[in-house]
């Protein structure tokens, strides 16, 4: 399948300046609810800007193996981009894990077309290329798989883990440095692909699930630094440009998500959490908790002046923000202030909660953000958890003992009333119990989150509370 392209390679470079600017607007608009649905479709258009200038360069001269790939590209990414949101952090990282797959074989077949005359530069880009796609490759599949629950979610620590890691890593970069110098000795060349494939397992294997998606990030960030570097080789600005925001968003994410939990960089890789919290939930089982129906709850609700609603995970398995909504219209329609408080680490990836209640179409003046609800607490009638566990864990603030010690959490345990929807004692994504069940201001709703906002809603509607 041969043609012949139409355009010269300066309008192609017009195409990618372009997707460029779209990439650029496009991380600018997702930083704000209001903007973030244009921004997806700038960095589709971006994207497809991108692909499409690429298919009409004149370096191409029979499209078979590319059509090839797109047929199959097509085939996998269509059911990847089907998931449940809830799924969407494993799904990112087996996208990485592609991406970086690609990173890793195109900067072996680069090395190879280019031996043994490979420049200092070039060599050194192709062993970071290479160096850092395979370890995400391996790395991203082990995240994958962790956050699946293929692979236990339990951190698997040993004696002298990070001395080995550390060594590991040492090797790679000593033989990449041998390669710079001589990069003639293509034997070595499977060292920097194969000690990477293996230290991405091992490099997963101590961290435990609920660090996960900080490492996602992470990982999001390694793949675009390769990426750019795969643009050095090939010398594309639109790939070093592309990668570059990859690399330093992830890396923005990373720090952001470790801020909002509390911990370092180092903390979440090499710190092991997860290890101890398995032991310090079971202790609290005997603890009597009060409970109450969803028409008790109906009248405590309406009874209030202002309504502080805190969604966690258990709202987005539920799939409960449409009936949250419907909770938001009756109550306000009968006086009652209502304010969402968002955590930023509540749910399974960052903005979570922000996407599900504007698919609800909730108004974004309404979600109120960690920093700015903390103070609004104390004068709050009621707090209403739904599906939300470590993001209100007083211990957090209380408990040195406790794993998540430090974390930032919403105050809600300062509420006059709290109220939980859960379905049963079982812990969060930490796995530790959490002493706000147990206070003598909190009553638990048990039950799952849709059906249970949803019999509150009817109460409110078809009983005429107030
Ligand atoms: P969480 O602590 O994981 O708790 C979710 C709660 O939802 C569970 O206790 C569960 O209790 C309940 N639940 C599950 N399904 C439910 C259903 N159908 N109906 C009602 N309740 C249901 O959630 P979170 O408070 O949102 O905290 C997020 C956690 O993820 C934090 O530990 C955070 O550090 C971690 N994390 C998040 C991110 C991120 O980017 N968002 C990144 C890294 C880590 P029952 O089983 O008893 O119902």
């Amino acid at each position: 399948m041969t043609i012949t392209p139409f355009i010269t390679d300066h309008a192609i470079e017009v195409i990618y300046l372009i997707s460029t600017a779209l990439f650029i607007l496009s991380l600018k608009w997702m930083s704000a609810p209001t903007t973030a649905r244009h921004g997806v479709w700038a960095g589709e258009l971006g994207m497809l800007l991108a692909i499409g200038g690429t298919l009409l360069h004149r370096g191409i001269v029979d499209y078979t193996w590319v059509a090839s790939a797109l047929v199959l590209g097509a085939i996998i990414g269509v059911p990847l981009g089907l998931v449940q949101m809830t799924a969407v952090p494993q799904r990112t990282a087996l996208s990485h894990a592609f991406g970086a797959l690609c990173v890793a074989l195109v900067g072996t077949a680069e090395y190879y077309l280019r031996a043994p005359a490979v420049p200092k530069f070039m060599m050194a880009v192709l062993a970071l290329e290479v160096i850092l796609g395979s370890l995400t490759f391996t790395g991203s599949l082990m995240a994958a798989g962790k956050l699946q629950e293929i692979l236990p979610q339990r951190p698997i620590t040993y004696k002298g883990q990070n001395v080995v890691n550390i060594s590991l890593l040492a090797i790679a970069i000593a033989v990449a440095a041998y390669l710079v110098i001589h990069p003639e000795s293509t034997m070595l060349f499977p060292v920097i692909i194969a000690i990477p494939l293996l230290f991405g397992v091992l490099m997963i294997v101590p961290i435990g699930g609920a660090d996960m998606p900080t490492v996602i990030s992470l990982l999001n960030s390694y793949a675009g630094l390769s990426a750019a570097a795969m643009g050095f080789v090939l010398d594309s600005k639109l790939l070093i440009i592309a990668g570059a925001l990859d690399g330093s968003s992830g890396l923005f994410l990373s720090v952001i998500m470790s801020k909002a939990m509390n911990r370092s960089f180092t903390n979440v890789l090499f710190g092991a959490f997860g290890q101890v919290q398995s032991a310090a939930a079971s202790g609290e089982e005997t603890r009597n908790v009060k409970s109450a129906t969803a028409e008790e709850a109906a009248a405590i609700l309406v009874a209030a002046n202002s309504v502080v609603i805190v969604p966690g995970y258990g709202m987005a398995v539920a799939q409960a923000q449409h009936k949250v909504r419907e909770l938001y219209d009756v109550l306000t329609r009968r006086g009652v202030d209502v304010k969402f408080a968002i955590h930023p680490v509540a749910g399974r990836m960052p903005g979570h909660m922000n996407v599900l209640l504007a698919e609800a179409d909730i108004p974004y003046d309404k979600l109120l953000d960690m920093d700015a609800i903390n103070s609004e607490f104390p004068q709050t009638d009621v707090a209403l958890v739904i599906g939300a566990n470590d993001v209100t864990n007083p211990a957090a603030r209380t408990d040195p003992s406790s794993p998540i010690y430090g974390m930032p959490i919403l105050d809600v345990d300062k509420a006059r009333t709290v109220m939980v929807i859960k379905r049963g004692m079982s812990p969060g994504f930490a796995g530790i119990d959490n002493p706000l069940y147990y206070l003598d201001k909190t009553l638990m709703l048990f039950g799952d989150a849709r059906a249970f906002v949803g019999d509150i809603v009817r109460q409110l509607a078809g009983e005429g509370h107030g």
